[in-house]
């Protein structure tokens, strides 16, 4: 059953209303902060219902993100152990992003709840509410504990302001809405404190981050025209904490004539993640479907096979093409 609302469906209020039951709430591979926020934050509070909580994904809890309660709860799995009556997917598109622990948790009597704000969802759960006009999906599990009348702990609320906040870029980006404000001030209201939120994200750098930083800005390049920004990052370059911990794209973002910038990173020998950004002159998410990847209009990403020369040339000829094109 699918739903595109902007409030909670009435059967996912009914599925996870008393008396509760077993439930995987389920990562998808490189967890972000809405992901995490969301598991995490929706996880506590169904656990206050009297649910028996487990929180799992593929990879693990990037150290920036460490401080989030509950967040050494959050098991590596690289298969899943058992089956579970009730799997809970928070920000995540595609079933293919669990590498195989959906499948795995999945029993043919599984209730599967699939809740997320990525306009190009694939829809594969038992219930799918996808409400695109959200910035974050930390925004609709506000409403959802909210709705299911549970209490939304300081812990709750530091997990779901994360989720927006990062989401947002710290409340900058095109997708920031008057429904964001009211739901992080409520947030702030429940015991979240947003300066304690930026410390934790932007003001504990290990003191190699800024040689690496550098090492990095340097390697970024700009079409003639100034239309396009890039940074390759061959594997070894820098820590893999660094790449976790750094929204790297903002830097060839941040330059005025700029309108996509893409970041590429060699993950392994021949394979080559990249993340664009837009700034609502073409959707990137498209140049990302192109290539199987996805995201939303103005944050997109996919990873792609080849050598990063390779993919870096595969990469700009979409860019260049996506905005030379008509805007469809
Ligand atoms: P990032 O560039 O930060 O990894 O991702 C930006 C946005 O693009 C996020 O909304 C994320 O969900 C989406 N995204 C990133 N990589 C992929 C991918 O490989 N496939 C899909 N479908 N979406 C992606
Ligand atoms: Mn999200």
């Amino acid at each position: 059953m699918s739903d595109v609302s902007v409030t909670p469906p009435p059967r996912l209020l009914h599925l996870l209303s008393p008396p509760g039951g077993d439930v995987l709430m389920l990562g998808h591979v490189h967890p972000d902060g809405d992901v995490l926020g969301t598991l995490l934050g929706l996880g506590l509070a169904l656990e206050s219902a009297g649910w028996s909580v487990t929180f799992a994904g593929p990879h693990r809890v990037p150290e920036v993100l460490s401080f989030l309660p509950a967040a050494e709860r959050y098991q590596v799995w690289r298969a899943a152990p058992r089956r579970f009556d009730v799997i809970v997917l928070t920000d995540c598109p595609n079933d293919r992003r669990t590498e195989g622990l959906l499948e795995g948790a999945r029993g043919p009597g599984s209730a599967v709840f699939n809740i997320d704000h990525h306009p190009d969802n694939r829809r594969y759960g038992t219930v799918d509410w996808i409400d695109p006009s959200a910035a974050a999906t930390g925004e609709m599990i506000y409403d959802l504990i909210v709705a299911l009348g549970l209490k939304v702990t300081p812990e709750i609320a530091l997990n779901l302001f994360v989720a927006i906040h990062t989401d947002t870029g710290s409340f900058r980006y095109s997708n920031t809405t008057a429904r964001t404000f009211r739901i992080a001030a409520e947030l702030t209201a429940c015991g979240a404190q947003p300066a304690v939120v930026s410390d934790w994200l932007y003001q504990r750098r290990p003191e190699e981050a800024l040689a690496e930083l550098g090492e990095v800005l340097r390697r970024v390049q700009v079409t003639e025209d100034g239309q396009v920004a890039w940074i390759t990052v061959p594997r070894g370059l820098v820590s893999d904490s660094f790449m976790a911990a750094e929204d790297l794209v903002t830097y060839p973002r941040s330059l005025a004539s700029v309108k996509v910038a893409v970041v590429l990173r060699e993950e392994a020998p021949g394979v080559v993640k990249a993340s664009l950004r837009g700034k609502g002159d073409v959707p990137v998410n498209r140049i990302a479907g192109r290539f199987g990847g996805g995201g939303h209009e103005n944050a997109a990403g996919c990873t792609l096979s080849g050598s990063l020369d390779e993919v870096e040339a595969t990469l700009l000829a979409a860019v260049r093409e996506a905005l030379a094109g008509p805007r469809s």
